[in-house]
C-alpha cells in the first residue's frame, strides 16, 4: 500500500491540496519591511497584564512598519476553554486600544482574507496539511496507548536514555502501511506523529530577535501532530496557521523557545519560509511578601486587565507603562522627550529586557503624570466614560453638573505645576466628594478640626467670613488680604512671620483661621487650593454648609 493510499484511507473526505490553500492565501501585498504579527491567545478567561505586554509588542511592530496585526484564537485545548473567554480577550485588547486589522472581531464575527481565525474552525485545513505529510511519508499514524508509552518511558529510564518517542523507541514508526491500514479499518484509535529526520547530535542555530543567537540540538522526536480526536497540537497549528496567514514575526512567550527545533523541522518538511521569532521573558510580579514570582490565575485577580480598567487607569498611561517594561531604553528616551507622543519612540526587539517586572508603583507614577497633563474638560470626558461603566451614581452627578465639575477638576490643573494626586479615575471621587452636595450632605460627619475646635467660635468666624469678607469675584491677592484681616480681627497673626516674632501676642496665626474655614466647608484638613475651592462652592453652598456644623 502506498503512502498516498494510506493518506486517502485516513482522510477520505479531504479533497483539497496544500497548493489550493497556497493559492487561497497568497503572499500579502505589503510594502517592503512591513511586519505581520499576531496575538494568538487561548480563551482561558484570565487575561492579565502580562498577556497585554505581549499583545502590546505584537501590535507595535506592525504599527511601526505599516504591516498587519491580527487576532487569532487558539482554542485547540478544549479543557482550558472558558465560557466568555473570547469576549474577555477582545474587551481587554479594545480597552487598551491595541487596534488590530483583521481576525476575530467578536465572538461571531471575523474580518480578513486569511481566516478562519479561530483554530477550531480550521480542521479541514489541518487535515489537508497532515494528509500531505502522510502522503510524503513524513508523518505516520501511531497506535500506542498510554500503557505502551509508559512502558517506553520506563525502558528509557532504565537505559538512562533521553525520554521521548524517537528512533528505536518509536514503535509505530516502522509499521508497514498494510498493518497501519488494518488497524485503522479495525477502528483502533491513533494519533499522527511526525516522522522526524533530525539528528540530536547535530545543532541548529537561529537568531531570536529578543534572545539573540540560540543554539539547540536538532529535533529527533516523533512528536504528536494530530491528537486522536483529530485536533492538532500547538506545534502543528502554529506552523500551518502562521504560514497560511503569512505571519512574518512570531512573538510569543519564552516557554515556546525550546520547541523551535520542532517548528524548524516542520517548516522545512513543508518547504515553507521560517518566520522571525521573538521570545519574550515571562513577566514577573513582586507580591505583597516582596517575593518575585509568576502571575498566578488563582492569586492575582488584581492583575487582570479588567481590574486595571475598573480602577480607571488612562489608556495612555497603561500604554506608556507597557512600553517601560517592553523596552529598557524607553525611560531614558522619555526623560529626553517628556512631552513627545508615545508613537515617536521606536520600539526595538533587541531592547526587550530579559525578565520584565511588573511594578505597580511605577504605573501609579506614570498615571499621575498622565492625568495631571489632561485639560479639565478632557479629564471630565474620560472620567464620564469610566464612570458610565464603573460608577453609575457618580456618573449621574457628573453629568448633571457638567460645567461645575469641570471647574472642580480644574482646581490646580492647567497650570505650570499641576496637581498630581489622582492616580486613576476611581481616585477622583475620594479626592473631590466634598465638592458635590449629593455626597457632602450624607458624609459631612467627621470634621478634621485642628487648632480651633470650639464649634461656636468656628461658626462665628465662618459666618463673619461669608457675610463680610467673601466675594466670588475677588482675585487671589484680594482674597488673601481679606483672610489676613479676618485673622487679625480674631486675634490671630496675619502672617507666619509676625506670629513667629511674637507668638505670645496671638491666639495663633492665619493658618488656623484658613484651616477652620477649610474644614468647615469641606470637613477635610488637607485639600488643594482653598481660594479655588471657596470660589467654586459659592456663597450659597458655603452658607448651607455652615448651618450643617453641629
Ligand atoms: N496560544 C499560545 C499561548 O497562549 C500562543 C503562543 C503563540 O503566540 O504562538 O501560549
Amino acid at each position: 500500500m502506498t503512502n498516498k493510499e494510506l493518506a486517502n484511507l485516513m482522510f477520505p473526505n479531504i479533497t483539497k491540496t496544500i497548493e489550493d490553500y497556497e493559492k487561497e492565501y497568497p503572499e500579502r501585498d505589503l510594502p517592503e519591511g512591513a511586519i505581520v504579527s499576531r496575538y494568538a491567545p487561548s480563551p482561558t478567561g484570565f487575561v492579565h497584564m502580562g498577556n497585554m505586554l505581549s499583545c502590546f509588542i505584537e501590535h507595535r511592530l506592525p504599527k511601526q512598519t505599516k504591516g498587519v496585526f491580527y487576532l487569532r484564537i487558539e482554542d485547540t485545548d478544549q479543557k482550558r476553554e472558558v465560557e466568555g473567554g473570547i469576549e474577555s480577550i477582545i474587551n481587554a485588547i479594545n480597552a487598551l486600544e491595541l487596534n488590530y486589522n483583521e481576525g476575530v472581531m467578536s465572538k461571531d464575527t471575523q474580518k480578513g482574507k486569511y481566516g478562519p481565525y479561530v483554530q477550531s474552525q480550521r480542521t479541514e485545513i489541518y487535515h489537508t496539511f497532515i494528509k500531505y505529510l502522510i502522503e510524503q511519508g513524513m508523518a505516520y499514524p501511531c497506535f500506542c496507548n498510554e500503557e505502551e508509552l509508559e512502558d517506553i518511558r520506563n525502558k528509557q529510564k532504565e537505559a538512562k536514555a533521553r525520554i521521548g518517542y524517537y528512533g528505536e523507541y518509536a514503535k509505530c514508526r516502522n509499521l508497514d502501511n498494510e498493518e497501519r491500514a488494518k488497524k485503522i479499518k479495525a477502528g483502533c484509535p491513533y494519533t499522527i506523529r511526525l516522522k522526524s529526520t533530525g539528528n540530536y547530535d547535530k545543532k541548529i542555530q537561529f537568531k531570536d530577535l529578543v534572545k539573540g543567537k540560540v543554539i539547540f540540538p536538532e529535533n529527533d522526536q516523533d512528536i504528536v501532530l494530530i491528537k486522536s480526536n483529530g485536533i492538532p497540537v500547538y506545534h502543528f497549528a502554529h506552523v500551518v496557521d502562521d504560514h497560511l496567514m503569512r505571519t512574518t514575526h512570531v512573538i510569543r512567550g519564552e516557554d515556546w523557545l525550546s520547541s523551535v527545533p520542532v517548528h524548524v523541522e516542520l517548516f522545512q518538511k513543508f518547504g515553507f519560509k521560517l518566520p522571525q521569532y521573538a521570545h519574550l521573558g515571562l513577566i514577573m510580579i513582586v507580591d505583597s511578601n516582596g517575593v518575585k514570582r509568576k502571575i498566578s490565575k488563582r492569586k492575582d485577580k488584581d492583575f487582570t486587565v479588567e481590574s486595571y480598567h475598573r480602577r480607571g487607569y488612562p489608556i495612555d498611561a497603561l500604554q506608556e507603562y507597557l512600553m517601560t517594561i517592553a523596552n529598557t531604553n524607553f525611560e531614558s528616551w522619555r526623560l529626553a522627550h517628556p512631552d513627545a507622543p508615545l508613537d515617536e519612540f521606536e520600539f526595538s526587539c533587541s531592547k526587550v529586557g530579559s525578565s520584565p517586572l511588573f511594578d505597580t508603583a511605577k504605573l501609579i507614577n506614570i498615571s499621575k503624570n498622565c492625568i495631571s497633563k489632561m485639560k479639565a474638560s478632557e479629564l471630565y470626558e474620560n472620567l464620564i466614560k469610566w464612570a458610565e461603566k464603573y460608577d453609575e451614581e457618580f456618573c449621574k452627578i457628573l453629568k448633571r453638573n457638567k460645567e461645575y465639575t469641570i471647574s472642580v477638576l480644574n482646581i490646580e490643573r492647567e497650570q505650570k505645576k499641576p496637581r498630581k494626586d489622582f492616580s486613576c479615575y476611581s481616585d477622583i471621587k475620594n479626592f473631590t466628594w466634598y465638592m458635590f452636595e449629593e455626597y457632602f450632605k450624607n458624609n459631612a460627619k467627621e470634621y478634621e478640626w485642628q487648632n480651633i475646635k470650639d464649634k461656636t467660635t468656628i461658626k462665628e468666624i465662618l459666618k463673619d467670613y461669608i457675610e463680610n469678607y467673601y466675594n466670588e469675584e475677588d482675585d487671589k491677592d484680594t482674597w488673601f488680604d481679606k483672610m489676613r484681616n479676618l485673622a487679625e480681627k480674631y486675634g490671630y497673626a496675619g502672617s507666619m512671620k509676625e506670629y513667629k516674632a511674637n507668638p505670645e501676642q496671638y491666639k495663633g496665626n492665619i493658618t488656623d483661621i484658613a484651616t477652620a474655614i477649610r474644614v468647615g466647608t469641606t470637613t477635610c484638613s488637607m485639600t488643594p487650593d482653598l481660594y479655588e475651592i471657596l470660589r467654586i462652592l459659592g456663597k450659597n453652598r458655603i452658607k448651607e454648609r455652615i448651618d450643617l456644623i453641629k
